[in-house]
């Protein structure tokens, strides 16, 4: 089943139960806790806080999202983009726990002729969080799924709140059994690559009050209206209804690899360390697509930082491939073709997009180029004094004036036999880092502080996204 179709049958499935369908909001988060959309819910958080009155009590959309702290695991786990595509249904008030178990299983398991997506319910494997009897009831009583195949998780995945005092509760999740060539048995808790989350179910009861904002934190009662929030990863869905082994292989990303293969003359197959190199790039070129298209700009700062480093990430896996001229715009053409379908403001949008896609390649091709020079005559130096380390500062320098990231820097010197001092190089991010808040501080902008994007987006130092993305079994 092709992604369009997965869709389409997503929204007339709730359109068909009474929901209002609704369009995605642009990735630019109308949000000021957020840079980007992470998550189906964020356009509808005052209506889950109670700010504003929604349109209608039930709501389902395709949301973009984009989640930049899983940029490490993109082309390595099998199911993890920058980019993809959340299906939601949402209630507000109206119906719950039940009603949100019994939608998901009817969906997922109701033949393809009768317009579900026809999965086998023996591969199906369900998790509650550890003292939701409630939801496990649901499963095993009125849905029939066998004991055995449920299992109880703790607050880091299957409770969610927002990291702040307000609305909060228990999740469930939907996973797949792959089979056993991916790995040993024992269900979701033990083996999320064989079993791979596809859909997630918030059920929003509880008011939560401060806390440290992680982990440990009060509840304080029941919520007056209770609320449903899912999530589920169309690509993801789109693997196992493809039949292929990574969200890559699905038919919207694997024409962008097969179109870098066509450029660098790598198959897909002939080496490990190429076949991440094809991934990263069809997953980084069509995230720097859906952002260009929504509006964000390459820059040294928050979404244009987010969109630089992915599209530089790109092409760089596209050089040690190697191609050495321009690429951008074929790939990008290609993202525009298959995604265009859905989202037609990127065909009307394709000459803004390209222009912007090919000024950035073109500086930091010239960055490549500028900062090789330097690179070239520091390995000299060192090796010159007799050293096999380049210093942090140099690596520092190569950052700072030429955007070089780090993992090029390591790269390129490796090339000539050295290592670099990294922690230097880190220790001196961390000033830089350091100033910029103080700076920050003194002008009380009143700006959401995007340090901690800033340190995903380059890899160096925090994996956690502070915000909102990771809080508690983060957010659908
Ligand atoms: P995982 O544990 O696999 O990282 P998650 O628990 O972080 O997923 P949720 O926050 O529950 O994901 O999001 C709801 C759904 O969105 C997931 O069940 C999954 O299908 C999909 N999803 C989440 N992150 C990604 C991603 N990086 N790429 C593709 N799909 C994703
Ligand atoms: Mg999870
Ligand atoms: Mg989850
Ligand atoms: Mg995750």
């Amino acid at each position: 089943m092709e992604s369009a179709e997965i869709r389409r049958r997503w929204l007339s499935f709730f359109e068909e139960r009474g929901h209002t369908v609704v369009p995605s909001a642009s990735l630019i988060a109308d949000d000021p806790t957020l840079l980007l959309v992470p998550a189906g819910m964020v356009p509808f958080k005052p209506y889950f806080l109670g700010e504003t009155k929604p349109p209608a009590p039930t709501l389902t959309s395709v949301q973009k999202c984009v989640r930049t702290p899983d940029i490490e695991e993109v082309g390595k786990t099998t199911r993890h983009g920058t980019f993809f595509q959340m299906c939601g249904n949402f209630s507000f008030g109206d119906y719950f726990k039940e009603g949100a178990i019994k939608y998901a299983w009817e969906l997922l398991t109701s033949s393809v002729a009768d317009g579900g997506y026809g999965l086998e319910p023996e591969k199906l494997w369900i998790t509650v969080y550890l003292d939701d009897d409630e939801a496990e009831a649901i499963w095993r009583d009125k849905i029939g799924v066998p004991a055995e195949r449920i299992q109880r998780l703790g607050k880091k995945d299957n409770f969610w709140s927002m990291g702040v005092p307000g609305p909060c509760g228990p999740c469930s999740e939907i996973n797949y059994d792959r089979g056993p060539e991916f790995g040993v048995e024992g269900g979701p808790a033990v083996n999320d690559e064989r079993y791979v989350e596809i859909w997630n179910l918030v059920f929003m009861q509880y008011e939560r009050g401060a806390g440290d904002g992680k982990e440990d934190f009060p509840i304080l009662g029941d919520l007056p209206s209770k609320n449903i929030d899912t999530g589920l990863g169309l690509e993801r869905l789109a693997m196992i209804l493809q039949g292929v082994r990574n969200m890559y292989e699905t038919d919207t990303l694997r024409v962008v690899m097969d179109k870098a293969t066509e450029l660098t003359g790598v198959a897909y197959g002939a080496a490990d360390h190429s076949d991440v190199s094809l991934r990263v790039v069809a997953d980084h070129i069509r995230t720097s697509t859906m952002l260009i298209g929504d509006g964000v700009t390459p820059g040294n700062e928050g979404r244009g930082y987010v969109l630089r480093r992915i599209m530089r990430r790109a092409i760089r896996n596209m050089r040690l491939m190697g191609a050495t001229g321009p690429v951008v715009r074929d790939l990008i053409d290609v993202v525009i073709e298959t995604m265009g379908q859905q989202y037609p403001e990127l065909i009307t949008d394709r000459k803004r997009i390209e222009t912007v896609a090919i000024a950035e390649e073109a500086a930091f091709l010239k960055a490549i180029k500028g900062g090789t020079n330097i690179l070239d005559t520091a390995v000299t130096e060192t090796k010159a004094a007799g050293g096999t380390v380049l210093s942090g500062d140099k690596a520092f320098l190569l950052h700072d004036t030429w955007g070089f990231p780090i993992d090029l820097t390591l790269e390129m010197a490796a090339e000539q036999g050295l290592s670099v001092d990294e922690t230097g190089f880190r220790r001196l991010m961390q000033e830089q880092r350091d100033r910029a808040k103080a700076d920050a501080k003194a002008k009380k902008t009143g700006h959401a502080d995007v340090s901690a994007y800033r340190e995903i987006a380059d890899g160096s130092g925090a994996t956690e996204f502070t915000g909102y993305a990771t809080n508690q079994g983060e957010a659908t």
